[in-house]
């Protein structure tokens, strides 16, 4: 019996008031393509997505409407839940930090880090956002206001229980240091060393001055901080404190992918609370950039944030994954822009990848009636090709690895061209007009397929139902969809029946 290799990759768990927008999308998908490429290379994946659900603001919120914190947060979590199920994302647990399990754990580690000595009850003053949930020191403040949100903050006393985080900074640099992948991109990275360097302070992890959210174990008038409790999801959606089972197979996490605004919790207060409750620390953080609305930051007052439900009934599902992950690097901002996501399913999808494959089942259709030929002996055009798609495999191997997502997509679409080319160049409606060249038509015919079933595998994770018609155009099974064991050259077997196949993706008419 084979051992499955394991892979653990997360999301942050959204704030569950929040209207889910395109920032959140693109965090999910970027999530789902990853392990939707890990398990089509024969690993186990564990992907984790959630709520955030204490804190002031729900709380607040609850009590306007007329609910309790539960009551709402039970009726918006579905926002999230339905828009993941409408983006065909394959997340494996869906925590809410509302949950028992969750409480557990985190009352775990709570504990773990006291008996240590490494929290202690205080007295906290400093400049409050409400909104944020966030202390400010009075240098941090832009003219008296929130340096994040900008609206009004309040001083603010209250005791409080502090992590002794100061006593970490230099483990955690240490640990920054010897581990150049830890934190990614690589300007994000140095934006942390030099913030940890700076020196870190003890954080207050406790409020009194509210109460939904997990208590302090043995005082109750203590509601543990918001973001203690939200990064405890990582660890309490595998079992924790049960440490066998999930938790064993799972932790230390491949990857946290994260918006570049939530990084210093991910990157230090998250590693320096594991640290002090003597557990593994995540193997890479990787933060993403922003996107902004036709070259506009979004906002509500300005209405121009992207609903990303409206855009999947009007331009398909697949069409948006491919367009998110494609138009920016993966780590830097980007704009959205109806143009350019026009002008993708336009050119890369309709035009180079659709056509691609309508042709070329209809001219296997037409010649040989659908049955697929039996390749004779290859020509050099036909050996660059293979060549060229094998070597490309291992490129866009590299580049998932690297969650370098668009450059995955522009070699696979480097393929997708190559293919585009071999049709030109080998003019399979001139070699049918002679009977003579039959077996040469075939071998074309057969190579022209051959790189369709790869395309289709390469961009499966990308696009679910993409690759799925593919395969059933083609024939194949699911069990002949494992990119692992099927991506080399020449798996099509002669004789199989393929089907004609409607377009892939219609083309957006413009005005
Ligand atoms: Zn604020």
């Amino acid at each position: 019996m084979t051992v499955k290799k394991h892979f653990y990759l997360t999301t942050p768990i959204y704030y569950v008031n929040d209207v889910p927008h395109i920032g959140h999308a693109y965090t999910t998908l970027a999530c789902d393509v990853l392990a939707r490429y890990k398990r089509a290379r024969g690993f186990e994946v564990s992907f984790l997505t959630g709520t955030d659900e204490h804190g002031q603001k729900v709380e607040k919120a609850a009590h306007a409407k007329g609910e309790t914190p539960l009551e709402l947060a039970d009726r918006v979590v579905k926002r999230f839940q339905s828009l993941w199920e409408k983006l065909n994302v394959s997340h494996t647990d869906f925590i809410r930090t509302s949950q028992e399990r969750h409480k557990l754990a985190v009352q775990e580690i709570f504990r773990r880090i006291e008996a240590k000595g490494d929290i202690y009850l205080g007295e906290y003053e400093d400049w409050y956002c409400t909104p944020c949930e966030t202390y400010w020191t009075e240098t941090n403040l832009l003219d008296g206001n929130c340096p994040d949100c900008g609206r009004p903050t309040e001083k603010l006393k209250e005791a409080s229980y502090f992590f002794r985080m100061s006593k970490f900074q230099n483990q955690l640099l240490e640990h920054i240091e010897a581990n150049p992948d830890f934190i990614q991109p690589k300007t994000r990275r140095n934006e942390i060393l030099s913030f940890v360097r700076e020196g870190l302070r003890d954080l207050s992890i406790s409020r009194t001055t509210f109460s939904w959210g997990i208590p302090v174990p043995g005082n109750d008038q203590h509601i543990i901080y918001v973001w203690f409790d939200a990064l405890t999801n990582y660890i309490s959606a595998l079992g924790f404190p049960n440490e066998d089972g999930d938790f064993a197979d799972f932790w230390p996490c491949d990857v946290h992918v994260i918006g570049k605004d939530i990084l210093r919790f991910h990157t230090v207060y998250w590693p320096t609370f594991l640290l002090a409750a003597g557990l593994p620390l995540p193997k890479s953080v990787f933060a993403h950039g922003w996107w902004t609305v036709e070259g506009q930051k979004m906002s509500k007052s300005l209405a121009n944030v992207v609903e990303p439900n409206m855009l999947v009934d009007k331009y398909g599902v697949d069409a948006i994954r491919y367009f998110l992950l494609r138009e920016v690097p993966f780590g830097l901002d980007g704009d959205f822009s109806h143009n350019a996501l026009v002008h993708r399913i336009n050119s890369d999808l309709a035009n180079d990848l659709g056509n691609l494959v309508s042709r070329s089942t209809a001219m296997l259709s037409k010649y040989f009636n659908g049955s697929l030929p039996t390749p004779g002996e290859l020509e050099e055009i036909d050996c660059d090709l293979r060549d060229k798609f094998v070597r490309q495999i291992d490129v866009v191997d590299a580049q998932m690895e690297a969650l370098a997502f668009n450059k995955a997509l522009q070699s696979i679409w480097e393929l997708v061209s190559a293919a585009n080319k071999y049709i030109d160049e080998s003019a399979p409606w001139t070699l049918a007009k002679d009977p003579a060249q039959q077996q040469r038509l075939g071998t074309v015919l057969y190579n022209l397929l051959e790189g369709i079933r790869l395309i289709g595998l390469l961009v499966t994770p990308f696009m679910p139902d993409t690759g799925a018609s593919i395969g059933s155009i083609l024939g194949l099974g699911p069990e002949d969809q494992l990119l692992e064991e099927h991506d080399s050259w020449g798996l099509l077997k002669p004789g199989s029946t393929v089907a004609k196949a409607a377009p892939l993706f219609p083309r957006i008419e413009t005005e």
